[in-house]
């Protein structure tokens, strides 16, 4: 593939997408007008179908990464566990006004309450004040149908 960069030799190292890369910082590819995951496409060239509901998951944490295996598939809220869980290493203990607009984008498409406090690592409880606006009232939540919520908030 001419948009993949390989390491020398017989290196385990990560397989770089040089091709356009989303706001996510994942590789994109276009597919008959449609935008694609160059990770998950090249995980469906080379090791198999991604099963509904599946996520295609990093084992190196490098996003740009297309290296069969260092992919793995794994269900949208184990991914999310494994990004959360690594998250929280760098982040301060209160959460920030963007998880709070992470937790009423979740709920507004759909995702539950336990579900989205499982993911964040937050009670239900405050889940559900978050949503309900008995807490965090005064953020104004206008913008955040754009998914410009950054992946990592850093401690400032
Ligand atoms: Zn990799």
């Amino acid at each position: 593939m001419k948009h993949v960069k390989k390491p020398e030799g017989d290196s385990d190292g990560c397989w770089l997408w040089t091709g356009a890369i989303d706001p996510n910082h994942y590789g994109a590819f276009k597919v008959a007008g449609r935008k694609r995951g160059a990770h998950r496409l090249m995980f469906e060239l080379m090791v198999g179908p991604i099963e509904p509901g599946h996520d295609v998951c990093h084992k190196c944490d490098i996003r740009r990464c297309v290296r069969p295996d260092h992919l793995f598939a794994g269900t949208r809220s184990e991914n999310m566990v494994d990004a959360e869980q690594k998250r929280r290493l760098t982040r301060r203990s209160k959460f920030t006004a963007e998880t709070v607009r992470d937790v009423r984008l979740r709920a507004r498409r759909g995702q539950s309450g336990a579900s989205i406090a499982r993911e964040l690592g937050m009670s239900v409880h405050t889940v559900r004040q978050i949503v309900r606006r008995e807490t965090w009232r005064h953020l104004d939540d206008a913008d955040t149908d754009r998914n410009d919520i950054p992946q990592t908030v850093l401690p400032n």
